[in-house]
């Protein structure tokens, strides 16, 4: 199955992906991890990225989709993949879909994750990501057994440097001007599906299965 995950930043597309790739035996592929990880390296790329994250904004799209293709070109790919995160601009979707047509490939469903805006700032505030494995938790929502521990990994839990407020609103005013417009994109390419990212974790995952039980048929 091939998939893409659409939603504003904190709807829950880290938190879903986690357990979609778990259940479907699909690579997990965010492009924020991936982001973060070269970050963390301190690699050309991290550099390069950081400038753009830390500020709320997009990473360039020549750099972005050039780092997809890469990552779908590996082995783990070939049965499906899930992609969260990407794409987040038509420029993105388009070049997606031309590689993928190249590789006599398409995408099964565009899953969004709807989530209204007023919970997303309490969300992003409260989110505390693992320093290792990158899993996310939430002070309030989701938290950890143990304070500041990751359940999976025991790696610190820490806070991104871009959930502060004012970078939370600056990643909703991106998404709205740059993001939103991919769900008109995948309706028109009648693969668009949604579901209500409101409610506890586990409803909205039982959700999201129907939804793919329904697509994998
Ligand atoms: P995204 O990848 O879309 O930016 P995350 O999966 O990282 O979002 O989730 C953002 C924050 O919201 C995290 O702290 C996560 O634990 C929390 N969260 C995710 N799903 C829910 C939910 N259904 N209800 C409450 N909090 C949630
Ligand atoms: P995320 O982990 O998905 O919330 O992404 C964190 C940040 O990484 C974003 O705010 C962007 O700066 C950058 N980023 C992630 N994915 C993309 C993408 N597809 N295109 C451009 N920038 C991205």
């Amino acid at each position: 199955m091939k998939i893409i995950l659409l939603g504003p930043p904190g709807a829950g597309k880290g938190t879903q992906a986690k357990l979609i790739s778990e259940k479907f035996s699909i690579p997990h592929i965010s492009t924020g991890d991936i982001f973060r990880k070269n970050i963390s390296e301190k690699t050309p790329l991290g550099i390069e990225a950081k400038t753009y994250m830390d500020n709320g904004k997009l990473v360039p799209d020549e750099v972005t989709i050039g780092i997809v293709k890469d990552r779908l070109m590996e082995d783990d790919c070939k049965n499906g993949f899930l992609l969260d995160g990407f794409p987040r601009t038509v420029k993105q979707a388009e070049a997606l879909d031309s590689f993928l047509n190249d590789n006599e490939q398409k995408i099964d469903t565009a899953l969004l994750i709807d989530v209204p805006k007023e919970f997303i700032l309490e969300r992003m505030t409260g989110r505390r990501v693992c320093s290792k494995c990158g899993a996310s938790y939430h002070i309030k929502f989701n938290p950890s057994k143990i304070e500041g521990k990751c359940d999976a990994c025991d790696g610190a839990l820490i806070q991104r440097k871009d959930d502060t407020e004012a970078t939370v609103k600056e990643r909703l005013d991106v998404y709205d001007r740059q993001t939103q417009p991919l769900i008109q994109y995948y309706k028109d390419q009648d693969i668009l599906s949604a579901v209500e990212g409101t409610g506890e974790i586990t409803k909205v995952f039982d959700k999201i299965c129907n939804v793919l039980g329904a697509v994998g048929k």
